[in-house]
């Protein structure tokens, strides 16, 4: 999402001028966009910001703005401490960047703007195009959350659960488009909560695909609980949508699941995984894990590398817990690091077998693949899989939009490479 946003925050101070540039050394205005889900992220600012100095030490000072998640927990504390620090822009102010920046210039006023206002937000942004132009363009469609997980920052760095307007969200897919988009990643903290009138999920899906143009649309990221049958229902007869599901699990054991206050249970989970299994066996699932959340003895530790080996997730994340200030579970009594390491290891030696194996028995099969762009020496081509994994082949740079099929000869735990063949039959969802 911090990728969509950072292209929504360019989309909009090109209006008053600016525009990106290669060499940032040379830069009047440097904006970083940060993230606040894990620790460090503050410190991660503050020693940017040491670096930003010392490279304009002798040079005009660039106007300096953070934005993000870190500028709406820390706010006016960030332009305290760091009178480097011009302007503090949280994630749902953004819009209102342009005039900060203009009174800013005109009266060197430092503020913070860390109000959640979304209806505004995109009000604002849906008369502003989104300029993407790449082959796999995100769309946010919901922001926020009201589930409260114990370990989580995102209800109080987002705000509240807010869904965008229907035919706002199938505009801004239109006009992706119509500058070269070919698949759509809907996004949302809770992207399959999304409701607006009598909309859901379901139906944004169904009306992105009647878009001649758009060959995949993916979403993410999903909450199980929020995994309605509407949404399950579709994946038979729809003819965009990837087989891949991203579906955050976090742990295997329901004590702990019960303790991070998720709202759901692995049968829930289970129910959900076999459902989608019956309607289409090609369905794959990723998962995010959180390791050694407080409390996680060595059965519950068991129950996730037993459930990784039952639903054999691909291109999962995990991560050791973090405390966060403000949760719930921000003082709970810590699990010794060396067992964090050693379970993270464990899970992630187990999830990278996964990969390896699936994508091994790839090899001598034929993928569809969309292309998305020339390799960085410019010799290859690059481009996505149906399961989001990333194939690299001989192709050309006409190719790039394109739906390719490719023979695959090689892989390894992250990437595919094949040789091109001359059609494309590509399976859905
Ligand atoms: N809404 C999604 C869900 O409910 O599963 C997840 C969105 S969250 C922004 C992205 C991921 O960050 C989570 O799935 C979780 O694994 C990870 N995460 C969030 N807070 C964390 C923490 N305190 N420590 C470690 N990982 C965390
Ligand atoms: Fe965070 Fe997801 Fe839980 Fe919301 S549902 S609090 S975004 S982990």
């Amino acid at each position: 999402m911090n990728e969509y946003d950072s292209n929504r925050i360019y989309d909009t101070v090109k209006k008053i001028g600016y525009n990106k540039t290669e060499n940032y050394e040379e830069a009047n205005c440097y904006l970083l966009n940060t993230c606040h889900i894990r620790d460090k992220a503050k410190e991660k600012v503050y020693h940017e910001i040491g670096r930003v100095k010392k490279i304009f030490r002798f040079k005009k000072k660039p106007l300096v703005i953070i934005a993000g998640c870190v500028a709406q927990a820390e706010n006016d504390e960030m332009l305290r401490r760091e009178p480097y620090i011009d302007l503090v822009i949280g994630p749902q102010s953004y819009h209102k960047i342009n005039d900060t920046i203009l009174n800013y210039i005109e009266k060197k006023e430092k503020i913070e703007q860390t109000e959640f206002d979304p209806f505004s937000k995109f009000d604002y942004l849906s008369k502003i195009k989104n300029e993407s132009g790449k082959v796999s363009s995100f769309l946010t469609i919901q922001e926020g959350c009201d589930k409260f997980c114990h370990f989580c920052v995102v209800p109080y760095t987002r705000g509240p659960e807010y869904s965008r307007p229907f035919n706002q969200i199938v505009d801004e897919a239109k006009y992706l488009v119509e500058n070269g988009t070919k698949e759509i990643i809907l996004l949302g903290q809770n992207v399959n909560a999304y409701e607006n009138e009598k909309f859901r999920l379901s139906d944004l899906i169904l009306e992105i695909e009647k878009i001649p143009e758009v060959e995949r649309v993916r979403y993410t990221t999903s909450h199980p609980k929020d995994m309605t049958e509407d949404l399950i229902d579709i994946y038979k007869y729809t003819k965009k949508l990837m087989p891949l599901i991203h579906l955050p699990v976090q742990s295997g054991s329901n004590k702990i699941l019960k303790a991070m206050n998720r709202k759901h249970t692995i049968e829930d989970y289970l129910e959900i995984f076999d459902k989608l299994k019956e309607i289409n066996p090609n369905i794959e699932f990723s998962s995010d894990f959180i390791i050694g959340y407080p409390g996680e003895d060595d059965k519950d530790f068991n129950d996730t590398l037993n459930l990784i080996k039952r639903i054999k997730f691909i291109n999962s994340y995990s991560f050791i817990f973090s405390p966060r200030p403000g949760t719930v579970a921000a003082d709970l009594e810590l699990i010794d690091k060396k067992i964090l390491t050693e379970r993270l290891d464990k899970v992630q030696n187990l999830l990278f077998e996964n990969q390896m194996i699936m994508n091994k028995s790839l090899e001598n099969k034929y993928l569809n693949v969309l292309v998305e762009n020339l390799t960085d020496d410019g010799t290859q081509v690059f481009g996505r899989s149906e399961y989001m994994t990333s194939v690299i082949f001989n192709g050309k740079k006409s190719d790039i939009g394109k739906i390719k099929k490719i023979k695959i000869e090689q892989s390894n735990r992250s990437t595919l490479f094949g040789e091109k063949t001359n059609n494309s039959n590509q399976k859905v969802a």
